[in-house]
């Protein structure tokens, strides 16, 4: 409910320093300002604080997300090795965040190897290989539980079959391996089938992965008319191998859908090697170079998801035009501009529009 006519969404801006969340989140602030579009951003941190001996996300920004049900999200990096929580495996599993929707759109007039892309990529977003249960059976090997069941495999498909009726995309395509992993995959697919039933208008079929990944990268034409849905992992390949066709990880959102609530997203990480102070806070190694794009599309995503259409077409217009155009983008798409003479440009076009 809007308060005051405006509603309140929960801003993440993801890690400081080492990512280049807080910038891209600035960049999206910016041009929301110059749209006037009716949101009250609650910016909370999620750095991990101890509690009862173990780290976990504070509680204000939980309660945060849980009053609003709505969070855009910057990125946060996740510690390689023991020991660590990673957040975004946290933010999943507190609020239920099941599927992950990932379109991947051709920007026209931004010249890629193709200019017709159109795929929408959902991923289960709870389970499969990131279940997070790995253990040392004996010296030099180790155990990595991939868990699937019936119940996340069928609420996933679910929603596919839903997300491809209310968007006309008529068909809903099963990513698999279950050649070789016959009972995980292949209950996926059952579930996936089972669901198909209920949706006569809506085709159904089943591809191996890798199949798909050589078939999209030869044409990926014929996948604009469908949505794929996948177990975990193969979702987080496949969207990177997606995002590389339309010109990389700087343009691609993401939206974390759940029962309690929604995170939107960008699909890439906290780009360390680009952040505004580097992997090394002491050694400044640059300082706007991110490409906030992939952000402010996944807040787009989000204004679609809370029935702000027009504010979403209005911005989406003037940055898909500011990227046409080909004269203010940054480093990521052969420009030289900086993430603010970018989000200048753009917040220049609304003014205009
Ligand atoms: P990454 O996506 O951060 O970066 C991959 C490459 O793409 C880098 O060269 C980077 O500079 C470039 N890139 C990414 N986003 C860009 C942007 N907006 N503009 C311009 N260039 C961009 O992947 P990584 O380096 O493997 O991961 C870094 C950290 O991010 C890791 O700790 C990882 O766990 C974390 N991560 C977080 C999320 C998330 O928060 N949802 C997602 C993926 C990775």
């Amino acid at each position: 409910q809007p308060i005051q006519g405006k509603y309140a969404v929960t801003l993440i801006p993801g890690d400081a320093f080492t990512g280049i969340g807080p910038e891209i989140s600035h960049a999206v602030k910016a041009i929301y300002a110059a749209a006037e579009v009716p949101i009250e951003w609650e910016e909370v941190s999620v750095t991990p604080v101890l509690k009862g001996g173990k780290t976990v996300i504070p509680d204000a920004a939980i309660t945060s997300v849980k009053r609003n049900t709505v969070a855009l999200k910057g990125p946060l990096a996740t510690p390689i090795g023991k020991g660590h929580v990673s957040l975004n495996l946290t933010l999943r599993r507190t609020f239920n965040l099941f599927a992950n929707v990932r379109p991947c759109v051709s920007i026209k007039g931004f010249k890629t190897a193709y200019d017709d892309v159109n795929t929408v990529l959902i991923r289960e977003n709870t389970e499969g290989e990131y279940s997070g249960i790995e253990h040392e059976i004996v010296d030099g090997v180790v155990q990595s539980i991939k868990l699937i069941t019936w119940q996340a495999s069928e609420r996933v498909a679910r929603y596919a079959f839903h997300y491809a009726q209310a968007n006309g995309r008529r068909r809903v395509t099963a990513v698999h391996k279950a050649n070789i992993m016959k009972m995980s995959d292949g209950m996926f697919l059952a579930a996936c089938r089972e669901v198909s039933g209920d949706f006569p208008n809506i085709a159904y079929d089943e591809d191996l992965l890798d199949r798909v990944c050589l078939q999209v990268c030869q044409n990926p034409r014929p996948y604009a008319d469908r949505v794929m849905v996948m177990p975990n992992l193969y979702g987080d390949i496949l969207s990177d191998m997606c995002a590389g066709l339309i010109g990389g990880l700087g343009l691609t959102p993401s939206g974390n859908i759940g029962r309690d609530a929604s995170i939107f997203e960008a699909v890439h990480g906290s780009a360390p090697d680009i952040a505004e102070f580097g992997a090394n806070p002491i050694r400044k190694i640059g300082k706007g170079l991110a490409n906030p794009t992939a952000l402010l599309l996944s807040s787009l995503m989000m204004l679609r998801h809370m029935n702000l259409n027009t504010y979403a077409e209005r911005i989406e217009k003037a940055a898909l035009s500011t990227i046409a155009e080909g004269k203010t983008i940054t480093g990521d798409l052969g420009g030289k501009a900086t993430t603010k003479e970018f989000t200048d440009a753009i917040v220049k076009r609304l003014h205009a529009q």
